[in-house]
């Protein structure tokens, strides 16, 4: 029996994991259960769930989840603000944490499990672009045991030899004979728009996927394939590839989740229907298989696939991230912050689609990049970043 704290359990990730924890309750318990700052949606899953304790980011969520844990008489243990999140995280009950807060505020709390050495399903790839060698490091450090949940990662993982799957960011790829990782992405809402119709997509028009559904951040993100950069990123942290050793690919039909290219000229490729349940499962019960409640593939319906290779002039942020990746761990970290404020304000209406990239370029040519050597300079840098980004809105709104 699996024994899990769930971070950011109300979101769509969250409920995924819940979804094949209900299809597995022999093999699965919900210990804790963690989110920002949505009470109701946390007492409904304690409702359900009847975790041992619930931890809301903030404490005025927080007050509200214990009031209404009372009306219902649900007995779930509240526990409030970033202490609680990294406190559910770490629980000596718990083996297993999936680590599903989106963006930043998810650092801390997923550290929290990797310095207990737990199990970490990792689906908040921005705590890893974030932080880089030195989460990978961690994990070594303290003995904890790291699974790709984000589909193409998950997929890569797959097509992996064991010895690379149980050291997560340590292997030499060489060494197995792999000469490339081939990292897949749909192209997003908008891969046959016009150029020049970029500049009026809305927020609604940007997070309507039309393969995956998914929380409203990384929904603008795979428009902008900002998501395919933070991936590409979490890729080389991952899986300790070099610039050679790793390609984008484009593949609207979302079937193919990513590859691995052998010297020996095999390439293998993970496929399924774009569920995340299927790598959420996958992570949950490595190195078993369990019923991820997904639909089996059906071949006779897909039709072809197709793939093209990323255009930059259409994806500016793609490149941006790629580039990032190489200028070290500073940019990466500015560039992440900047990014989570600029798609917020574009999902407030404050900044148009386009302005997203324009204004990431502008953090990443002015910030002040020292390269943070630990989680504090690496907070202080991201702070820094959204203050300067705040300010460059100020200006284009
Ligand atoms: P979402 O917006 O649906 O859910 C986010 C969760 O984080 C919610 O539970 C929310 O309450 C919580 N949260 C937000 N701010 C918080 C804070 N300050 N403190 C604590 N909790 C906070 O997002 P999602 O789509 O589930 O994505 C979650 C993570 O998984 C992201 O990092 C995303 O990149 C990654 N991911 C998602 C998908 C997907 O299909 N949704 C796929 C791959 C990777
Ligand atoms: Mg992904």
């Amino acid at each position: 029996m699996r024994k899990l704290t769930i971070l950011g359990a109300t979101g769509s990730i969250g409920s995924s994991t819940l979804a094949v924890a209900a299809q597995n309750p022999q093999l699965f318990e919900v210990v804790a259960l963690a989110a920002g700052t949505n009470s109701q949606k946390m007492l409904e899953l304690c409702r359900v769930w009847k975790p041992k304790y619930a931890a809301m980011a903030s404490q005025q969520a927080a007050k509200e989840l214990s009031a209404l844990l009372k009306q219902h008489e649900i007995s779930t243990q509240v526990l409030a603000g970033e202490a609680g999140l990294c406190q559910v995280a770490a629980l000596d009950e718990v083996d297993t944490v999936m680590a599903a807060i989106v963006g930043a505020a998810g650092l801390l709390p997923t550290m929290a499990g990797v310095k207990a050495g737990k199990r970490i399903l990792l689906a908040n790839k921005e705590a890893l672009v974030m932080s880089g060698q030195m989460f990978i490091d961690a994990c070594e450090q303290y003995g904890a045991e790291l699974l790709p949940v984000d589909s193409e990662h998950n997929a890569i993982f797959q097509c992996l030899p064991a010895d690379i799957q149980r050291a997560m960011g340590r292997c030499d790829l060489e060494e197995y004979g792999i000469s490339k990782i081939l990292l897949t992405g749909s192209g997003g809402p908008f891969r046959y728009t016009e150029l020049s119709e970029l500049t009026s997509v809305t927020p609604q028009m940007a997070i309507a996927h039309p393969n995956w559904s998914m929380g409203p951040k990384i929904s603008v993100d795979s428009a902008t394939m900002m998501n395919k950069g933070l991936e590409y990123i979490e890729a080389r942290w991952l899986f300790n590839a070099s610039r050679e050793q790793l390609q984008v690919i484009i593949h609207p039909q979302s079937v193919i989740h990513s590859m691995v290219q052998y010297k020996d000229g095999s390439v293998l490729a993970q496929m399924g229907l774009p569920d995340m349940q299927t790598p959420i499962a996958c992570a949950m019960s490595y190195p078993n298989r369990v019923d991820a409640g997904v639909a089996p593939l059906d071949f006779s319906n897909i039709g072809e696939f197709t793939f093209l290779p990323p255009d930059y002039s259409r994806y500016p942020c793609l490149k941006l991230a790629i580039d990032a990746c190489y200028d070290g761990q500073a940019a990466t970290t500015a560039l992440n912050a900047a990014n989570e404020i600029a798609v917020s304000a574009f999902l407030n209406n404050e900044i148009g689609f386009t302005d997203i990239a324009v204004i990431n370029e502008q953090i990443l040519n002015s910030a002040d990049m020292t390269t943070p050597v630990d989680l504090e300079s690496v907070i202080e840098l991201d702070m820094r970043a959204r203050v300067l980004t705040h300010n460059i809105i100020r200006k284009v709104a």
